[in-house]
């Protein structure tokens, strides 16, 4: 059977949540919110702290305390394979270094595992696989507005994640790695996109690195806001002690499938694939006038590619 998942925007319907919150005291602190991607019936879905109405399905994890991702080779024109690997590096390690409310650090954290020949978004089944994060300076083949996409293959009945690939839009945007004269950042984008790679979907606040907007120029979201940590925390607790396994699914492979294609190698069985988009959309703002503001949407819209054959597992 084929499963489709819905497209478009994700919905941003909320339960009435927090009551509780009024007895706490003035000082309370305010109760973070975050979504985690899940494998829901319809496809990919989210679950959220507070829930939210279409909460669905089984939230996304990685089975291991350690993540082994790579870059591939050929970098990008605006982004060198040093600079590229470094500011990875840095992304990753804000989400392992995260504060958790309950003491520690989250369960998980990166591993690099090199730079590899294959420039593909696949995730084979039956052989070797790698998580890499590619940069498209040629063609974007996403929506048009899209900074970055993030696929994530899981499995539908655990959600397990079984492979993820990350990548960026420099066909049509420009992206900036200094603190001067920034124009999308990357070590931004990178950030947020690394907040799916391991599970997590857009948080309702806008205060949060997962926030489906990225306003140009800005570094803000480089580091984490509560929100996030919230969310990271959540998804792998400190002290869960899972197992380190950084290589990917039967093994790092550094060159493509010979299956041909996005996602070759197939993912039919109990796995199914979804990407998480990231867009720039200038919207004015104000009453117009030569000083409206114009600002930019990050990441606008959640996107699940259907895989055929794909089915939970009994
Ligand atoms: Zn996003």
């Amino acid at each position: 059977m084929t499963r489709r998942a819905a497209g478009g925007r994700a919905a941003l319907r909320w339960a009435a949540a927090g009551l509780a919150l009024t007895l706490v005291g003035l000082s309370a602190p305010r109760a973070q919110a975050y979504c985690r991607t899940s494998s829901c019936e319809e496809g990919v879905g989210a679950r959220c702290v507070p829930a939210q109405a279409n909460d669905c399905g089984v939230e996304l994890f990685w089975p291991t305390s350690c993540v082994g991702y790579t870059l591939q080779k050929d970098a990008s024109g605006e982004v060198d394979l040093a600079t590229a690997r470094a500011l990875a590096a840095q992304a990753f390690a804000a989400w392992s270094q995260a504060s958790c409310e309950q003491g520690g650090s989250p369960s998980v954290s990166a591993i690099e595992l090199g730079d590899v020949g294959c420039d593909r978004v696949e995730y084979n089944q039956d052989g070797e696989n790698a998580n890499i994060i590619m940069f498209r300076d040629v063609v974007w083949p996403h929506d048009s507005r899209a900074l970055a996409l993030t696929t994530v293959t899981y499995a539908l009945d655990t959600g397990k994640i079984r492979d993820a690939d990350m990548e960026l839009n420099t066909a049509t945007a420009t992206f900036t790695t200094g603190d001067q004269g920034v124009v999308v950042d990357t070590l931004s984008i990178l950030t947020h996109e690394a907040g799916h790679f391991l599970g997590l979907s857009h948080a309702p606040t806008p205060e949060a690195t997962m926030f489906r907007d990225y306003p140009p120029t800005s570094t803000g979201i480089r580091t984490l806001e509560p929100d996030d940590a919230a969310g990271i925390c959540a998804v792998y607790p400190p002290g869960q002690g899972q197992a380190c396994d950084p290589a990917p699914r039967n093994g790092l492979g550094e060159e493509c499938s010979s299956g041909g294609g996005e996602g070759g190698g197939g993912a039919d069985g109990d796995d199914e694939a979804d990407g998480e988009g990231c867009a720039a959309r200038p919207r004015s703002q104000g009453g117009g006038g030569a000083a409206a503001l114009v600002v930019a949407a990050l990441c606008a819209a959640l996107r699940a590619r259907a895989r055929a054959g794909a089915r939970p597992r009994s």
